[in-house]
């Protein structure tokens, strides 16, 4: 295993990546979830949060593309305005 540098990734090992990053917070999202359902309070600062860095956006919201969760930026941007991070942005790292 070598260093794991992104900036060196082909187009087709970054797609890779934001598809298994995709998948990560799906199983994530998905245990959350479970724990709801079970009744068991769902952890706070436990590791379910899955927060985006560049953003004021908590978690991602997508299908594998860009996030698709409404943030409103710092001078109160359009109501329109979406997240648009990758999936690997909303890890942490
Ligand atoms: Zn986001
Ligand atoms: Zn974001």
């Amino acid at each position: 295993m070598s260093d794991f540098r992104p900036e060196d990734l082909t187009d087709e090992q970054s797609e890779v990546l934001e598809k298994a990053m995709f998948l990560l917070i799906s199983a994530k999202r998905e245990a959350a979830e479970m724990l709801t359902r079970a009744e068991i309070a769902p952890l706070p600062d436990g590791p379910f949060r899955s927060p985006c860095e560049f953003c004021a956006c908590s978690d991602y919201n997508g299908d594998g593309g860009d996030c698709q969760t409404r943030v409103f930026g710092p001078g109160g941007s359009g109501p329109d305005s979406t997240c648009g991070h990758a999936p690997s942005d909303h890890l942490e790292t």
